[in-house]
């Protein structure tokens, strides 16, 4: 996965590189998708969700450009595996997923892992996690129509978000910077998630 999928392409944060050939992705994924684990796609985790090609994760997380001492919040924990490298890479993950069951899922995968500088809840993550903000970084898993305002509020000074933001069917990999207060957007790559459900995402 690593030589072949993020090698031969843009992926060269070495740390990084060293996480995804480490963290085990197919304890990620049900029995029966094991063998596809490490295949160059996405796969479904359960609730009509999927886990993030493995490119997807290393792209993204290479944007937040993580030195180890960060505090990271991710929307949309689904399978856990996107925590999972994020964990290894920086020093505290909080995580907030809005289906119970893939929460539970993840939180066992976590604990069999020992993977114990993650924090996981159960709320809508368009409203950010604000108790333990401001974060160093923000990476939102599901895509939405617009950036949500109060994770951009709970981002602090000089910190990155990464997030799939346009319509149902396709969207644009935005990156934004915050630097002494100011915004900055970049477009990233065009990409396909599952939707961002909440108060500042898609409603259902
Ligand atoms: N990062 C995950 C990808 C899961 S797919 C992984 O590595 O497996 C995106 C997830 O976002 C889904 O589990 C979905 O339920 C969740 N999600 C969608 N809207 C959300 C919201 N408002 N708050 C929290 N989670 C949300």
């Amino acid at each position: 996965m690593v030589q072949e999928q993020l090698l031969r392409r843009d992926i060269v944060d070495q740390r990084l590189l060293m996480v995804m050939s480490e963290v085990p992705r197919h304890l990620f994924v049900d029995d029966a998708m094991r063998g596809r684990a490490y295949g160059d796609h996405p796969l479904p985790i359960g609730a009509g969700q999927t886990i993030s090609q493995p490119y997807v994760v290393a792209s993204m997380t290479q944007a937040l450009k993580l030195k180890g001492d960060e505090k990271v919040l991710e929307i949309g924990t689904g399978s856990g595996y996107q925590a999972a490298v994020l964990s290894r890479l920086c020093e505290q993950v909080y995580t907030v997923e809005r289906i119970n069951s893939l929460l539970a899922g993840a939180r066992k995968t976590f604990d069999k892992l020992r993977y114990y500088n993650i924090r996981a809840k159960l709320d809508d993550g368009t409203l950010g996690w604000p108790e333990n903000g401001p974060y160093d970084a923000i990476i939102v898993t599901a895509g939405g129509p617009e950036i949500p305002r109060p994770l951009v509020e709970q981002l602090s000074d000089n910190g990155r978000l990464i997030i799939p933001v346009g319509d149902q069917y396709v969207q644009e990999l935005q990156l934004l910077e915050k630097n002494e207060g100011q915004v900055k957007i970049t477009d990233l790559a065009s990409v396909r998630f599952v939707d961002l459900v909440g108060e500042h995402g898609w409603n259902r």
